[in-house]
């Protein structure tokens, strides 16, 4: 035994790591005190407003608008004035330099927009500032890429834009899906009306000061704020396509509407997404990607796998690691740099996990939570564990979109995929294990958009993101993510 090695022996092993708080300063973001719609490169006075608050201390924020119809309507015809009257006949390279110009403000100003983002949103700002800002200026520079290549994209098939596009995001990654949307639409020649979460709009109204300081012509990029209704609005308004993200609920309500109207639609909804681990997998990696898998974000990711199926042999020793691991996840201030897990987007979406969860218990699945302080104020949700869950259970069948993880086991590949795919979604899917061949043979068996390997939530502008059945149809991200923006002669 070396000297080192019997100093190791007798240190006592440390029961809790201690962290001094790391807080990023909420300084570098000012806010007013009220925000109107972007219209037409303006500030336009909303009729009717709310106001928008910090899920982590319920604090109001800022006032914004509830956008009313006619506000819609007017954000959609400056739209159409701005892509007929210059912006669908500006060369591809010009439309580009514009794109270029906003990734590089992006970047420039990703610390402001990154406290923004864990302010409204709540999520750590290690994610805001690591993964959200970053991969948001990247779609931007990846579509700027395209725009003047439009030709050699496609071939033979002389691409044009549509027109107006229609866009309603979520409030889980606002800033990002802001940047999946509006960065091909521009890129294809299209104009655009946005329309943010209610709960998460203020990363895209700060957006509307970077659109003015790349001098991106007026008109050519409109956000409304505001409710349901006004997402409904804009789906009933004159545009040439509507692009959505969000609940299933809501894109077949979309589709509903749609249908018959000859305008295009891409949906990408919800997810029950199965992370399977086989007993050849490097076990601590994979737990790090099953921690990953759920409670990145607060496990309010479509993509989520918050459906864990781990190989019978290895149950054990998975578990044991998965729960020692959760008791090193710091649960706090969105603005800390040590925070691990935020809080919960809005009062709702507690409400909603909350449900779930008592259902899983209700039901006979056994739940496994680490000893967590949660702050007094604010929407908290400790990360949790399910395990004795069978799959008829809601808890394996409903997205949860919380930090909530399902755990279910398998003997055979065979089983693990039929188990995999017994989910009316089909968005994601994880495999770990040291087997390529096995990797290839799930890949093409499991029913997800996208799979990860070893390895989960992985994202890169250029590789398309969508699903299959009740997760959506259309991708983003890619070439194929500029498909659905353009028509072919
Ligand atoms: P929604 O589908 O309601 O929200 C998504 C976006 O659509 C928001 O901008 C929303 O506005 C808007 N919207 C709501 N109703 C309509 C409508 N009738 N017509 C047009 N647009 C509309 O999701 P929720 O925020 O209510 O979340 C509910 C559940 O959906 C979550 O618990 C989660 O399971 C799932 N979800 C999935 C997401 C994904 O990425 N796949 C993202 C978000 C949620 P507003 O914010 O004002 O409601």
């Amino acid at each position: 035994m070396t000297e080192l090695e019997r100093k190791q022996d007798r240190a006592p092993i440390p029961s809790g790591w201690e962290y001094a708080t790391a807080p990023e300063s909420r300084e570098i973001v000012s806010l007013r005190e009220r925000y109107g719609h972007f219209v037409g490169g303006e500030w336009l006075e909303p009729a009717e407003s709310y106001q928008t608050i910090d899920p982590a201390s319920e604090e109001p924020l800022a006032e914004v608008g509830q956008a009313t119809d006619e506000e819609v309507q007017l954000a959609v015809r400056t739209a159409q004035d701005a892509f007929e009257n210059g912006w669908s006949a500006l060369p591809g390279s010009e439309r580009a330099k514009y794109l270029y110009r906003i990734a590089r403000i992006l970047q420039e100003r990703s610390r402001e927009f990154a406290v923004l983002e864990s302010l409204n949103g709540g999520k750590p700002i290690r994610e805001s500032r690591d993964v959200d800002l970053p991969l948001s200026a990247a779609h931007f520079f990846y579509y700027a890429g395209w725009a003047d290549k439009l030709e050699y994209a496609f071939p033979n098939r002389k691409p044009r834009p549509l027109g107006v596009a229609g866009q309603i995001i979520p409030w889980n990654f606002p800033l990002l899906m802001l940047a999946w949307k509006i960065a091909p639409a521009l890129a294809a020649g299209n104009t655009v009306v946005l329309k943010p979460a209610e709960t998460t709009p203020l990363s895209a109204l700060l957006f509307c000061d970077v659109l003015r300081q790349a001098e991106l012509p007026p008109g050519v990029v409109n956000i409304v704020t505001g409710d349901g209704r006004a997402g409904a609005a804009l789906v009933k308004s004159d545009v040439a396509k509507i692009a959505f993200t969000g609940s299933t609920e809501v894109g077949k309500a979309i589709q509903r509407e749609l249908a018959g109207t000859g305008k295009k639609l891409t949906l990408e909804l919800g997810g029950k997404a199965a992370n399977v681990i086989f007993d050849d997998a490097a076990l601590d990696q994979a737990v790090e990607g099953i921690v990953n898998g759920i409670y990145f974000n607060q496990g309010h990711v479509c993509c989520a796998g918050s459906r864990l199926l781990v190989q019978e042999s290895i149950y054990e020793p998975v578990i044991s690691k998965l729960k020692r691991r959760l008791g090193t996840l710091r649960v706090g201030d969105p603005l800390d740099k040590n925070t691990d897990v935020g809080a919960i987007n809005s009062r709702q979406q507690l409400d909603k996990i909350q449900e779930l969860v008592r259902s899983g218990e209700e039901e006979g699945a056994e739940i496994y939570q680490p000893p967590c302080r949660l702050p007094e104020k604010g929407y908290w949700f400790v990360p949790t564990v399910f395990t004795n869950v069978a799959q008829s259970y809601r808890i394996a069948q409903e997205e949860i979109f919380g930090p909530v993880l399902s755990v279910l086991t398998f003997r055979t590949p065979d089983e693990a995929v039929e188990k995999a795919n017994n989910t009316p979604y089909g968005l994601s899917a994880g495999v770990w294990t040291e087997k390529g061949s096995r990797i290839l043979s799930m890949a093409q068996r499991l029913r997800a958009g996208v799979i990860w390997a070893n390895t989960y939530n992985r994202f890169d502008p250029s590789s398309p993101f969508g699903g299959y059945r009740e997760s959506g149809f259309g991708r983003e991200g890619g070439l194929h993510g500029l498909e659905p923006y353009l028509d072919f002669e």
